[in-house]
């Protein structure tokens, strides 16, 4: 499924995240950029080494924020690390958080000149964020950023990892599409 805003191509597929040939893939990193499990884990061992060297480097990055790395062995030229927020409840700015994540992910494609990216779900698996709630912020930020910031990119790619997620993406991309 694809629609279009602010001259770019949002499309939702299901796959793996590692696997994309996209300018920059996101990874769903952790406040240390440490590593561990799901995406972050997958990135790490398909990527090779050299990712973590340039992670322990920057030392780490606070919720709602991203840091930009090279790709290591990956076809992806880059990876942008987004630590979303841990899910306790909804009412600890959650949200806010994980809008800002996505937001500021863009914002370093954007300073880095690159046309395209593609996101896992943040959030959405050891974080515990509601998937649902999840793909609404994402989708409503993504759209939101293409319509509104100065920006080069012609596409932002959403790689879900299974059906549910691919079908909570898919119907909070109507309703985005539908508000237009
Ligand atoms: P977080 O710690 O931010 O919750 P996780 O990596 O645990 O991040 O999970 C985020 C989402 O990514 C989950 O919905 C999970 O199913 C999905 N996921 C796990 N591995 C991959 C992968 N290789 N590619 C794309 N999505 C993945």
């Amino acid at each position: 499924m694809r629609a279009e805003f602010g001259g770019a191509v949002v499309e939702l597929v299901r796959g793996d995240i590692t696997e994309q040939g996209t300018d920059a893939i996101v990874n769903a990193a952790n406040s240390g950029l440490a590593g561990g499990g799901g995406v972050d884990g997958a990135i790490h061992r398909a990527g090779g080494p050299k990712i973590m060297e340039e992670c322990r480097e920057i030392g780490g990055c606070p919720t709602g924020e991203a840091r930009i790395t090279s790709g290591g062995n990956l076809q992806a030229r880059y990876v942008i690390h987004a630590v979303g927020p841990i899910y306790r409840g909804g009412s600890s700015g959650e949200e806010q958080l994980l809008a800002s994540a996505y937001r500021n992910s863009l914002r370093l494609a954007t300073e880095n000149g690159l046309r395209s990216v593609a996101f896992p779900s943040l959030s959405t698996g050891a974080y515990g964020y509601p998937l649902r709630d999840a793909a609404d912020v994402a989708l409503d930020t993504v759209v939101e950023f293409l319509r509104n910031e100065r920006h080069r990119l012609a596409l932002v790619r959403f790689v879900l990892f299974d059906r549910r997620a691919l079908e909570e993406f898919e119907e909070a991309l109507n309703r985005v599409h539908s508000e237009r």
